[in-house]
């Protein structure tokens, strides 16, 4: 750390600037170089491997440093930002040339992870959320924007794992909040989301503020937004004119489903590794433009319970199929639209380049192709977005008189504008091409004047304009032709007073001309940044067209049907449904298609059947058929009626949450809780093997419990699959209930799965086939028969004193708990002690 030795006026800016931005790397503008100091360089060597140095090498306490080049400053920061860092970037702010003293620095951006705006690691079809809270104690109000895109949202949420769920959904990286936020739930938020915290407790409301939140009543979202904006001010420390009005969201409008469940449906994220591949997003991303494939997660995200909107979505999806050659027209213009809200953004932000202006055009001017092609399509159904379709020709004519076809990425370096644009620029030019041309004449001239074949006239930046003889010619030049420059070793080069004055015209109007390029530049931005708003409202009808005509490609593609929604009966004809993704990776004709149907008076179905038959399969089919139709969206059946549902819990798979470290049997409980307690007789519920975490009486009886309460308090449309055999009886005294299965046959002694669901229960026996399959000795599988039959034959009593054999033989724990609480209450017959005492001589860890 500093030393209190006295620094250099340098070293006393950096300090200074430093003490302000310490969570910060600080790139402090050295020339063409970021330097880094202290810490920042020791830590940022490591990260970035590059050189550590110092400065006053020699002195008792030598400062550590690093840099980077200026120009290639944007993959470190890139790197830093994706490590979870912030960067400062501080730069002069006075021309140094007229500097009185130390020149003046300043940190003009703060680069964090929920804002950052041009990073290679920005993917197109994923938004970047910064997220900020604010709570009163009694419930929490959640901000967020994308500095990229300009979108700025709103809510109320009631409770916690709301907010969790919210976070988790948005996939944000960093979450802004008061100091004062309760620091377990920081914590909490920290761990569960890997995202970073930043604090904000400034309360700035500004004009800005004012304009962006006039529709925002409740004073708590105001909080949150205010936390917000004031980061992005603070961070940014520019106007940013692209932040659309915040738009206020009520979670209870959309199809809920928690984290977990997103998680374990694998709809944007598959649960192993971050990849997409064989996620519901992965099949259905058909879209054509980055706004698209955003939109597109969004939609995803929030399934619809509105039967209006639902069936709007649905009618377009299948205007757009009713026109299949058109629709290839339609794709192909679309793959000519670029990332519009994206480079709106960057208008506004000010890092909009002449080649980004051209794309800008470029994707404007398909839209009238996009108005004439939906225009032919339309059955009806398209009126709206037609209207909606802005061409924005005041831009297009802009961009096109003044911005160059193939503008450089460089804005201060000329070639941007049109010739004929500005007609001073046109002077500038004229000058400086006449200026060329008289001395590209020159060198003929010289040539022929002196006879010296291989004068020549070049131009260096030290000496500018000169003409070069080599040393071998020199004998031919007349003394005194020429003044004389500059000695090389086997040349000599040359001026004259009228090259000098040809020089002095073609730099001035060089230096001019980029300047007033620089200036038109800036002009033609300024304008285009009028029509931010009209150009966001095109890019979200542009995104909406893309993930429609997306849905219709898939829906063809897979040969998905338009499902019936309803809203006022509980049933589900679901007729030949498929899981897609399942579908799509075995190919289609090894899926075996399977019907769900439950009419009003039957909220549950109970799935036996061996492991690895197909249950979860099923019930996940049944969850992504729901998400698909409630995005308006068609779904794998031959044909479907769906009750619109308002919630979807699902307890299924292994999703250990080992990051907060609860154990998989609490957090199942935690999970079947919150569809106990929040299902409504709209809710689709999916449990999956609840109870199998515990003992086996401790989760039968469970099982049986929760399928009882389900029933009597929660009337949910309810998928339970269970390998507890014994609940099947419950079918006699629970009339909502149905036992189905997943059939299986032996053939040639070996089990074959036909993933086919049936009606009934399952056959008990599967268990001890599956352990035939498995290579167990044929003694230990003779012996396990007699007593399946054994306990078939004491099979009258209560549920609860029924022992699966197949779970007994699953883990030695769970004998050992059952033995203790078997024990414990001194019941266990002579035919339980005997299946105990068979099983524990067999090791039964050493079997596969
Ligand atoms: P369970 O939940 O009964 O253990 P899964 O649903 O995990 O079984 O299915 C096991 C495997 O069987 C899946 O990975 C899949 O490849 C295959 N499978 C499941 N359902 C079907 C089906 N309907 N058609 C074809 N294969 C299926």
């Amino acid at each position: 750390m500093p030393q209190k030795t006295k620094h250099t006026p340098m070293m006393e800016q950096y300090l200074a600037i430093k003490a302000q931005y310490q969570d910060a790397f600080l790139f402090y503008r050295l020339g063409d170089f970021y330097e880094m100091f202290y810490d920042d360089a020791i830590k940022a060597s490591q990260i970035l491997e590059v050189t550590l140095t110092s400065r006053n090498k020699n002195a008792d306490d030598p400062i550590p440093m690093c840099g980077v080049p200026y120009h290639a400053a944007r993959g470190y920061i890139d790197t830093l930002i994706e490590k979870g860092y912030k960067v400062a970037l501080c730069e002069q702010v006075e021309d140094p040339k007229t500097a009185k003293g130390m020149v003046k620095r300043e940190v003009v951006q703060l680069i964090t992870p929920g804002t950052v705006m041009d990073a290679k690691g920005l993917e197109a079809k994923n938004n970047n959320y910064l997220t900020a809270l604010a709570t009163d104690g009694q419930q929490y109000s959640l901000a967020y924007a994308d500095l990229t895109t300009g979108e700025l949202k709103c809510t109320l949420l009631s409770d916690f794992e709301d907010v969790i769920n919210e976070l988790s959904l948005l996939q944000t990286k960093e979450v802004v909040v008061h100091s004062d936020f309760e620091v377990a739930q920081q914590n909490i938020i920290k761990q569960r989301l890997n995202c970073m915290i930043s604090y904000d407790d400034q309360v700035a409301e500004n004009a800005t503020f004012q304009f962006l939140t006039q529709n925002i009543a409740h004073n708590l979202m105001k909080d949150s937004l205010k936390i917000l904006l004031n980061y992005l001010n603070v961070t940014q420390k520019r106007t940013l004119d692209h932040l659309q009005r915040a738009e206020e969201y009520t979670i209870d409008h959309f199809l809920k489903l928690d984290h977990y469940s997103k998680r374990n449906l694998e709809l944007t994220e598959s649960i192993r590794g971050e990849s997409k591949k064989g996620t519901m997003l992965w099949l259905l991303d058909e879209t054509k433009t980055a706004m698209g494939g955003r939109l597109l997660k969004q939609w995803i995200d929030r399934p619809l319970i509105q039967k209006k909107k639902i069936e709007n979505r649905q009618q377009i999806v299948q205007n757009l199929l009713n026109h299949f050659f058109e629709r290839m027209d339609l794709n192909e213009a679309l793959t000519k639209v670029y990332d519009l809200e994206r480079l709106a953004g960057r208008v506004a932000f000010g890092n909009v380049n002449g080649r980004d202006l051209i794309q800008l055009k470029t994707s404007l001017n398909q839209v009238p192709y996009l108005i004439e092609i939906l225009s032919l399509m339309n059955d009806g159904e398209l009126d709206q977005i037609l209207t909606e379709l802005d061409p924005v020709s005041e831009v297009v004519e802009k961009i096109e008189a003044a911005i160059s076809e193939d503008a450089p990425l460089a804005i201060k370096d000329g070639g941007v504008i049109k010739d004929g644009y500005h007609e001073t620029l046109d002077q500038y030019r004229d000058a400086m091409r006449n200026g060329k041309t008289w001395i590209a004449q020159l060198e003929a001239e010289e040539r022929e004047k002196t006879g010296i074949k291989t004068l020549k006239v070049g131009y260096n930046r030290v000496f500018g304009y000169y003409i070069e003889i080599t040393k071998a010619n020199l004998v031919n030049l007349p003394e005194g032709t020429y003044e004389r420059k500059q000695t090389l070793a086997n040349a000599e080069r040359f001026i004259t007073p009228e090259l000098k004055e040809k020089e002095t015209l073609i730099l001035e109007a060089e230096e001019k001309s980029m300047d007033l390029e620089y200036q038109l530049f800036l002009e033609v931005r300024e304008v285009v940044k009028q029509y931010i708003d009209r150009l966001q409202k095109l890019a979200k009808t542009i995104a909406a067209v893309d993930v429609m005509q997306s849905f219709a490609t898939v829906s063809e593609k897979y040969h998905f049907v338009k499902p019936e929604m309803t809203d006022t009966e509980q049933v589900i004809e679901l007729i030949d449904g498929r899981h897609p993704v399942v579908e799509k990776v075995l190919g289609q004709q090894s899926y075996v298609p399977n019907s769900v149907v439950m009419d009003k008076a039957t909220s549950m179905l109970l799935i036996t059947g061996p492991n690895m038959s197909g249950k979860s399969t099923y019930m996940r089919q049944l969850a992504l058929t729901v998400i698909l139709a409630q995005m308006g969206c068609f779904v794998p059946a031959s044909k479907a009626k769906l009750l619109i549902f308002d919630q979807i819990f699902t307890r299924i798979g292994a999703a250990d949450d080992l990051i907060s470290g609860q154990s998989t049997f609490m957090v199942e409980m935690m999970e079947a809780n919150q569809a106990l307690m929040h299902g409504t007789p709209n809710s689709l519920i999916l449990f999956d093997e609840i109870g199998r975490g515990t003992a086996t009486y401790d989760g039968m009886a469970l099982a049986e419990a929760i399928i009882e309460y389900i029933q009597q308090h929660v009337h949910a449309k309810t998928l339970f699959s269970t390998h507890y055999h014994e609940l099947t009886v419950l079918e006699d005294t629970l009339p909502a209930l149905k036992n189905i299965h997943v059939g299986a046959v032996e053939e040639d002694g070996q089990v074959v799965f036909l993933h086919k669901i049936m009606e009934g229960p399952a056959d008990k026996s599967y268990g001890i086939h599956v352990a035939k399959l498995a290579g167990l000795p044929d003694e230990l599988l003779t012996r396990a028969n007699t007593i399946l039959t054994a306990l078939e034959e004491k099979d009258q009593g209560p549920i609860i004193g029924k022992i699966d054999p197949v779970v007994i033989q699953k883990k030695e724990e769970y004998l050992i708990e059952e033995e203790q609480q078997l024990s414990l209450f001194g019941q266990l017959s002579v035919e339980e002690e005997a299946v105990v005492q068979a099983l524990k001589q067999k090791n039964v860890m050493n079997m596969t």
